[in-house]
Protein backbone atom coordinates (compact mmCIF):
# COMPACT_ATOMS: atom_id res chain seq x y z
CA UNK A 1 0.00 0.00 0.00
CA UNK A 2 2.79 2.96 0.70
CA UNK A 3 4.89 1.55 -1.86
CA UNK A 4 1.92 2.36 -5.00
CA UNK A 5 1.24 5.58 -2.65
CA UNK A 6 4.78 6.37 -3.09
CA UNK A 7 4.92 4.99 -6.94
CA UNK A 8 1.68 7.15 -7.16
CA UNK A 9 3.53 10.10 -5.74
CA UNK A 10 6.62 9.31 -8.11
CA UNK A 11 4.46 9.55 -10.85
CA UNK A 12 2.88 12.56 -10.09
CA UNK A 13 6.60 14.02 -9.63
CA UNK A 14 7.59 12.77 -12.98
CA UNK A 15 4.48 14.29 -14.69
CA UNK A 16 4.98 17.42 -13.40
CA UNK A 17 8.53 17.89 -14.38
CA UNK A 18 7.45 16.68 -17.74
CA UNK A 19 5.00 19.77 -18.00
CA UNK A 20 7.15 22.11 -16.56
CA UNK A 21 10.02 21.18 -18.87
CA UNK A 22 7.64 21.45 -21.35
CA UNK A 23 6.27 24.78 -20.12
CA UNK A 24 9.94 25.97 -20.00
CA UNK A 25 10.87 24.42 -23.75
CA UNK A 26 7.46 26.83 -25.33
CA UNK A 27 8.73 29.66 -23.39
CA UNK A 28 12.27 29.75 -24.53
CA UNK A 29 10.89 29.31 -28.10
CA UNK A 30 9.09 32.16 -27.99
CA UNK A 31 11.24 34.06 -26.44
CA UNK A 32 13.62 33.45 -29.21
CA UNK A 33 10.89 33.56 -31.80
CA UNK A 34 10.12 37.52 -30.86
CA UNK A 35 14.38 37.85 -30.51
CA UNK A 36 14.97 37.37 -33.73
CA UNK A 37 11.50 39.78 -35.01
CA UNK A 38 11.75 43.39 -36.53
CA UNK A 39 9.64 45.82 -37.56
CA UNK A 40 10.15 47.05 -40.85
CA UNK A 41 10.41 50.67 -40.58
CA UNK A 42 8.13 51.91 -43.29
CA UNK A 43 4.70 49.46 -42.98
CA UNK A 44 5.54 48.23 -39.33
CA UNK A 45 4.91 44.98 -40.27
CA UNK A 46 6.81 42.29 -37.81
CA UNK A 47 9.09 40.32 -39.78
CA UNK A 48 11.70 37.51 -39.30
CA UNK A 49 15.29 39.77 -39.30
CA UNK A 50 17.00 37.38 -41.75
CA UNK A 51 14.34 38.28 -44.63
CA UNK A 52 14.94 42.05 -43.48
CA UNK A 53 17.70 44.61 -44.99
CA UNK A 54 19.36 46.62 -41.94
CA UNK A 55 20.48 49.88 -42.35
CA UNK A 56 22.83 52.06 -40.08
CA UNK A 57 21.01 55.53 -39.71
CA UNK A 58 24.02 57.66 -37.88
CA UNK A 59 26.04 55.97 -34.73
CA UNK A 60 23.24 53.99 -33.52
CA UNK A 61 19.84 53.67 -35.02
CA UNK A 62 19.23 50.56 -37.10
CA UNK A 63 16.14 50.61 -39.91
CA UNK A 64 14.92 47.59 -41.34
CA UNK A 65 13.37 47.24 -44.96
CA UNK A 66 10.98 44.76 -45.93
CA UNK A 67 11.38 43.18 -49.39
CA UNK A 68 7.65 44.50 -50.55
CA UNK A 69 8.25 48.12 -49.30
CA UNK A 70 12.00 47.85 -51.19
CA UNK A 71 10.32 46.87 -54.02
CA UNK A 72 7.28 49.80 -53.90
CA UNK A 73 10.19 52.33 -53.12
CA UNK A 74 11.83 50.98 -56.32
CA UNK A 75 8.76 51.28 -58.25
CA UNK A 76 8.37 54.75 -56.94
CA UNK A 77 12.05 55.52 -58.26
CA UNK A 78 11.75 54.05 -61.59
CA UNK A 79 8.68 56.56 -61.81
CA UNK A 80 10.50 59.64 -61.62
CA UNK A 81 12.83 59.24 -64.22
ZN1 LIG B 1 7.66 47.12 -44.97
Amino acid sequence: MTLSILAGLFLLFLIGIIFYGYGFVVKSTRRADTENMEQCSLCRNNFDKRVLVEREIGDYKLMYFCKSCISALHDAAARIH
